[in-house]
């Protein structure tokens, strides 16, 4: 029960920022009395923070104004894709508070080489958060792959050339050292993204799909607010839906796979773009604004793939909307079109609401965005646990 307590206390202080005592018991139906004394339990974990007297028009004392730690307890997020890497440091608010990101050709590196820079940018964003007072606790890694999370290993990355490769595994082998007591977690940047649209975009339904284009093609599914993650952990594998049976053999060995139409690489083939240097999606993107008739009908023709594979997903699941994230919300201009005639033609509700398609304004930054708030949410959702995380450190610390 105080549980519970505590983490409404928690939720209330994240939803409407700081607030008197009195506005955080309303907002609750606790007590007073009782807000009071889950409080001091959050101060004393360095959740919350009093701000001095609120000014406050009411008659009677003046409360003192209460607010989620700016300093302190924070989420490092951390990101291998294919041709960069990244780190985040986000504070209880959600705020970013730093931000760290490197070129890296990764296509084909050894791990141990990728983790190992990774732990360099990694050292960069903590001196930068240290400097702020921020020390995070806890670790999530964004990688364009599928993960077996429960053990934090990359179980296959084709676009980085990976198979089984337990990044959490020996965080001790790679990440800096002030890390190293703190827990790591893996998860596929597609989740991720759609997680920092769940937390950070502008209109945060409960139920979307979000599909995403980074190197591959991912979607994740959001119902009710939570990741649904499939029986092992592997939903969302939208580029390996069928668009036609007798299509071009995919990389996953079927035939007319989503991603033999949409995909990065067959788009930059289709717009006569292959091998192409820099950044893919800027390259499209420049090419369309200029009018490039086979660059222009490369994305229509995506785009109707990915409006075809969706419409599946939306019958199946009629999602409150579709969210177009990563790379691809970029290039939304010239794939949306395609995608909603499609969408309109085969969702069986009709006339269907084309307003439910919409690209992410996260984009690209989503899966980092999402890697760095995970901690921050799982704080706010359990501060108990975290809480009692923090006093067997403080209890090893001291022994
Ligand atoms: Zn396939």
């Amino acid at each position: 029960m105080r549980r519970q307590n505590l983490a409404l206390v928690m939720g209330a202080l994240a939803a409407h920022g700081p607030s008197s005592r009195a506005e955080v018991a309303e907002r609750t139906g606790l007590t007073r009395a009782a807000v009071g004394s889950l409080v001091n339990e959050l101060a004393a974990a360095g959740l919350t923070t009093d701000l001095g007297l609120a000014p406050s028009g009411r008659v009677g004392r003046p409360g003192t104004a209460l607010a989620l730690s700016g300093q302190g307890p924070a989420g490092l997020g951390l990101e291998i894709a294919v041709e960069h890497l990244g780190a985040c440091v986000i504070d209880l608010h959600g705020t970013v508070r730093t931000w760290v990101e490197i070129e890296a050709p990764n296509r084909g590196r050894k791990p141990g080489e990728v983790l190992a820079e990774l732990s360099d940018v990694a050292a960069a964003a903590l001196q930068h958060a240290a400097a702020q007072g921020l020390h995070p606790v806890g670790t999530v890694v964004a990688v364009p792959g599928l993960v077996d999370a429960a053990s934090g290993t990359v179980e296959q990355a084709p676009n980085l050339g990976w198979r089984d490769v337990p990044v959490a595994a020996s965080p001790a082998q790679w990440l800096p050292a002030t890390l190293r007591a703190v827990p790591v977690e893996v998860d596929n940047e597609a989740n991720l993204g759609a997680l920092a649209e769940l937390w950070h975009g502008s209109t945060r339904p409960p139920d979307f799909v979000h599909v995403s284009a980074q190197a591959g093609i991912g979607a994740a599914v959001v119902i009710g607010g939570r990741l649904f993650r499939g029986a092992r952990g592997f939903a969302g594998e939208l580029g390996h839906v069928p668009v036609q049976p007798d299509g071009p053999v995919c990389t996953c060995g079927a035939r007319g796979c989503l991603e033999q139409y949409a995909g990065e690489e067959t788009v930059l083939r289709a717009a006569g773009l292959a091998g192409v240097g820099g950044d893919h999606i800027k390259t499209l993107t420049d090419e369309a604004l200029a009018g490039n008739r086979r660059v222009l009908d490369a994305l229509d023709r995506a785009g109707r793939a990915l409006g075809t594979a969706l419409s599946g997903a939306v019958n199946l699941l009629d999602p409150s909307a579709l969210v177009l994230g990563g790379a691809y919300a970029e290039l939304g201009e010239w794939l949306l079109p395609g995608m909603r005639a499609e969408l309109a033609a085969r969702v069986t509700v009709r006339p269907w609401n084309s307003e439910a398609l919409q690209p992410s304004e996260l984009g690209r930054r989503g899966p980092l965005l999402g890697a760095g708030t995970v901690t921050i949410r799982r704080i706010i959702e359990d501060p108990a646990r975290y809480a009692a995380w923090r006093n067997t450190r403080e209890v090893r610390k001291s022994s």
